[in-house]
């Protein structure tokens, strides 16, 4: 295939990401999306390598070469950009993975809705990767309501999109097992309570409102976020100080999560169940109001100070006594652990 115009190039869908309109384009000629950005690179050569698509920042130079040869308005392809939509967002609150992740680079890594590619095959249109899924913070769907999806449900492997043509439409699958990606599969069942799960959305939605906005609470997300994955007692250690709320007696770690223990901006390092886990706490934790300073609430003090190496017990009845009272702890600890067992 020459570098020269393709016949068919669909339009990008204003709320996509790059990555995923390349890849809807290449699945139409039998490539990734990365093979397709390496054949414009390199003047269609047979031989050229493919290449990444940093969704975050676009190279003007790149997109015009993508912009002329799909009929595409170049603008059209720069407004994608991450850093177009959120200019204010920092790079650490951007989705990105840990040491046994796969590079943020692969296309389709994101977490997924799957009511929303549901949503796209009723519509008779392409399913295609929304760029809100990028969001650190993200891990609820704002329209569905429902849990993002990082692994699959069919072969359990940590997800990796790609697409293929199906009666005329490119279609999501898994790549590993082949998957058609939409919610049909009966995943729309799960017992989690709704109302803590709407109670996570909405902190979902306050972060993303402070960060996009670069409003003075994001500093407070960031205080909070950090302290409840700062390590425990000690500098090294391998536990985060959310570990006391899960108030379990000889919880370990899992090895998915440990990249995240001290990271400064925690969330998105995290597997989507672990974001949802952590929105609680804060929730819990800090309260609404999210004190982070001077009049913190008892419990976060109590969890604060054990992010310093200091040695304060922290029994359960004192802390609950003094958290917020609107939900009782054990709520959240119920959700928590329904979450974090599922086996998605
Ligand atoms: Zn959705
Ligand atoms: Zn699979």
């Amino acid at each position: 295939m020459g570098p020269g115009r393709l016949p068919v190039a669909p339009r990008p869908y204003r709320d996509e990401l790059l990555s995923s309109w390349m890849a809807r384009v290449a699945c139409r000629y039998g490539l990734t999306g990365q093979e397709l950005a390496g054949h414009f690179a390199h003047d269609g050569s047979c031989y050229s390598s493919p290449l990444s698509i940093d969704d975050r920042t676009l190279a003007q130079d790149q997109t015009r070469v993508w912009a002329q040869a799909c009929g595409v308005d170049p603008e059209r392809l720069q407004r994608l950009a991450l850093s177009r939509r959120y200019p204010r967002r920092p790079r650490s609150w951007y989705a990105s993975r840990g040491p046994e992740w796969t590079p943020m680079t692969v296309t389709g890594s994101t977490p997924v809705c799957l009511a929303c590619f549901a949503a796209d095959q009723s519509a008779g249109r392409d399913g295609y990767l929304r760029a809100g899924w990028m969001l650190a913070e993200r891990c609820i769907c704002p329209v569905h309501g429902e849990l993002l999806h990082d692994h699959c449900v069919s072969c359990h492997r940590r997800l990796s999109v790609a697409f293929r043509l199906l009666e005329g439409r490119a279609q999501p699958v898994c790549s590993y097992c082949g998957l058609i990606l939409t919610d049909g599969g009966g995943e729309g069942d799960r017992p989690h309570d709704s109302a803590l799960v709407a109670t996570a959305l909405a902190t979902q939605q306050r972060i993303a409102a402070s960060v996009n906005g670069k409003n003075p609470e994001q500093e407070q997300f960031e205080k909070a976020l950090a302290n409840l994955w700062a390590p425990l007692d000690h500098p090294a250690a391998a536990r985060p100080v959310l570990a006391l709320w899960f108030n379990e007696v000889g919880w370990r770690c899992p090895n998915v999560v440990r990249h995240a223990v001290g990271a400064k901006t925690p969330l998105g390092l995290l597997p989507v169940r672990w974001r949802v886990v952590t929105l609680l706490a804060l929730d819990d934790v800090f309260g609404p109001e999210l004190r982070v300073d001077g009049t913190l609430p008892p419990a976060a003090a109590h969890l604060v100070r054990r992010a310093a190496p200091r040695q304060i017990r922290l029994s359960s009845s004192s802390r609950r006594s003094h958290v917020q009272q609107q939900r009782s702890a054990a709520e959240y600890e119920r959700l928590a652990r329904q979450i974090l067992a599922d086996p998605r």
